[in-house]
């Protein structure tokens, strides 16, 4: 496997290298990742190769988004693999900086997104969106895009990404592309890994519990409690599987109607064992 060139890991040179190209005439694309890649991640990539003249992937396990008791130490990070995937979409250049050139000493700001930020994702786990904002902000600054490529997996953060381009006038267009699934309909995500066999099979119970909320909604069901009521049905059946929450959501916000009457979201998250889990499905 060849390995994407360059890989950049200092600010400059990478500010350098998306500036050239941009002076080139060239529509640039960037895909902020955590690495630990697998074909969810490279499908963003292959829509910004579609998309942009150049595309640019960063691979950096952001500290400030997890929280102290989170799997910041344990989760998996492998770059050669990473860039050598990237590679085989036509991904021109990885920036992959230490945690110190993110976050030098005397570093100490920190975008608050506001009010989307705060339920779901953002009560769970406090301070992650703070994080995620930040970080998204540094890297926009870093490597100063034309498109920011994001997956739907993440529905919370793709709206408080949204939020933050538009009211700190980041002149970026964020892109967010559709979900990648295993054949079984698990979603795929770097946490998969951390999966005993047995836990992978209970994990199902998400897409499941997703997928008869989304049946439900094409028979009809308007009511977002019978909906949220599909997906707990299906994740209390199953042992081992800790329901955090269920939600139905606006398409495009963080607003839970009681009735469902255009595009909605139906985001879940649960803990199959020890590891966090999310997904969600729009309904159409
Ligand atoms: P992460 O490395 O987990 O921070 O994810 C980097 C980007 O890939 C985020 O925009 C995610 O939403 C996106 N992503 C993660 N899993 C998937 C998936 N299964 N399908 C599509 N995009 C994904």
């Amino acid at each position: 496997m060849t390995n994407a060139r360059p890989i950049l890991t200092e600010v400059a040179p990478t500010r350098e290298w998306v500036r050239a190209r941009r002076l080139a005439g060239e529509v640039v694309g960037v895909i902020p990742t955590m690495g630990a890649l697998h074909a969810g991640h490279l499908s963003l990539a292959e829509a910004a190769r579609r998309e942009c003249d150049a595309v640019l992937a960063t691979v950096f396990v952001n500290p400030t988004q997890f929280a102290p008791n989170e799997d910041f130490e344990r989760y998996p990070r492998d770059l050669a693999r990473d860039a050598a995937m990237l590679a085989t979409v036509g991904v021109d250049a990885v920036f992959a900086p230490s945690v110190a050139t993110m976050y030098p000493p005397g570093c100490t700001t920190s975008i608050d997104v506001g009010p989307v930020a705060r339920p779901l994702e953002g009560a769970i786990r406090p301070g992650h969106f703070a994080g995620v904002a930040t970080v998204v902000a540094k890297l926009f600054g870093i490597a100063p895009a034309d498109r920011a490529y994001f997956g739907q997996k993440d529905y919370q953060q793709t709206i408080v990404v949204r939020r933050m381009v538009a009211d700190l006038n980041l002149p970026i267009e964020v892109v967010v592309c559709p979900t990648l699934r295993d054949p079984d309909g698990l979603a795929m995500s770097s946490r998969n890994a951390y999966l005993s066999p047995p836990e992978r099979e209970r994990a199902l119970a998400l897409s499941r519990g997703l997928r008869a909320a989304e049946a439900r909604y094409l028979s009809g069901e308007r009511r977002a409690s019978t909906l949220r009521d599909c997906v707990k049905n299906m994740l209390e059946a199953i042992p081992g599987v800790e329901l955090q929450y269920i939600a139905v959501l606006r398409d495009g916000t963080m607003d839970e109607p009681e009735l469902v009457e255009g595009p909605a979201v139906v985001a879940v998250a649960a803990k199959v064992g020890a590891t966090r889990l999310i997904d969600n499905v729009r309904l159409m």
